[in-house]
């Protein structure tokens, strides 16, 4: 296989964490400030938990400041709002994620409203997400900024190219698809629908760049993929053990002229641009108590 089609994060990564590593020390020695990121974690979901483990390893490395609030599984909404408006008000924390999945009786979307948008380092915040449409500055959700992160890096014109999204999740395809409309690229966002009438190898087929994520291993098919078009596998499924995509890998490698591979491709750029949006939203809040 040659490599040179491979998309890979961990460079990426690697620049992204040097820089925000180098401002965090700069903050340390100049005001004495440490930013600290605290997780909520509902229950104790086994991919969750290494989640966090790998999020707080990079904290670390990173010299950011990270703290897990571990609820239990059966904590009600209101006991959950709670610990999320004490975590607002503590100005020691300066970034806050909610961890998925919530347990059944937990709404995501409804629990999210409840996060201080400053301190909402994952992007997921109403309002937050509502910058993206009017191509504001705010706190991006990580795993849409990490595809346009990783596309900025190949140094391609987006203006005018076929975008076509599969999924249309609140954290991923959706502010992505805007993300795109604001490159310009004439963006097609695909979903159950759309495979349910029969339509996504269509869709697919006219991609010259494609962004799966979606979370069922296989939905995208090799064959479907356009000559030379950019593939950006955003799902991560564990199949026999091991972690795979959404794209069918080796049939889809040999027509894309770039494409992610998974493990390695968008997840390392996430977890660093959650990192960047803590340090961003900590120098914020610096700025506002002064
Ligand atoms: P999600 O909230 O479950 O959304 C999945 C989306 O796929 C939904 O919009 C769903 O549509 C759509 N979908 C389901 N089956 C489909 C099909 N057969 N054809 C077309 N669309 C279909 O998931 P998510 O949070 O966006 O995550 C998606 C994947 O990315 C997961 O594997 C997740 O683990 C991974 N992920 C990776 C990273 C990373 O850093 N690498 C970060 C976040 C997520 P409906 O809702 O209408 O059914």
């Amino acid at each position: 296989m040659d490599r040179e089609k491979l998309l890979e994060g961990k460079a990426i990564a690697a620049r992204i964490n040097q820089i925000v590593k180098n401002e965090v020390l700069e903050l340390k020695k100049t005001y004495f400030f440490e930013p600290v990121l605290c997780a909520i974690q509902v229950g104790d979901d086994k991919e969750s938990s290494l989640y966090l483990d790998f999020q707080q390893k990079i904290a670390r490395k990173l010299a950011i400041g990270y703290k897990v609030r571990k609820l239990a599984a059966d904590t009600d909404r209101d006991g959950l709002i709670a610990v999320i408006e004490e975590l607002n008000r503590d100005s020691s924390i300066n970034g806050i994620i909610l961890q998925l999945p919530l347990p059944g009786h937990l709404k995501a979307n409804d629990i999210r409203n409840c996060i201080d948008p400053r301190k909402d380092v994952e992007g997921v915040h109403p309002e937050n997400l509502g910058k993206i449409i009017l191509n504001e500055k705010g706190l991006a959700p990580c795993t849409a900024c990490a595809v346009m992160e990783l596309l900025s890096t190949l140094n391609i014109d987006l203006y005018g190219k076929e975008a076509v999204i599969v999924g249309h999740s609140e954290i991923v395809g959706k502010p992505l698809a805007a993300m795109m409309l604001n490159a310009f690229c004439t963006t097609t966002i695909c979903h159950i629908a759309t495979s349910e009438r029969g339509l996504l190898a269509e869709h697919v087929k006219r991609a010259e760049i494609l962004v799966v994520a979606v979370g069922k291993p296989g939905v995208v098919k090799g064959e479907w993929i356009k000559k030379d078009a950019i593939v950006v596998d955003v799902g991560i499924n564990y199949v026999d053990e091991k972690i795979v995509g959404d794209v069918e890998f080796e049939k889809a490698y040999e027509k894309a002229s770039y494409i992610t591979p998974v493990p390695g491709g968008v997840g390392p750029i996430t977890v660093a641009l959650l990192m960047r949006n803590l340090l961003k939203a900590a120098k914020e809040q610096k700025q506002e108590d002064k």
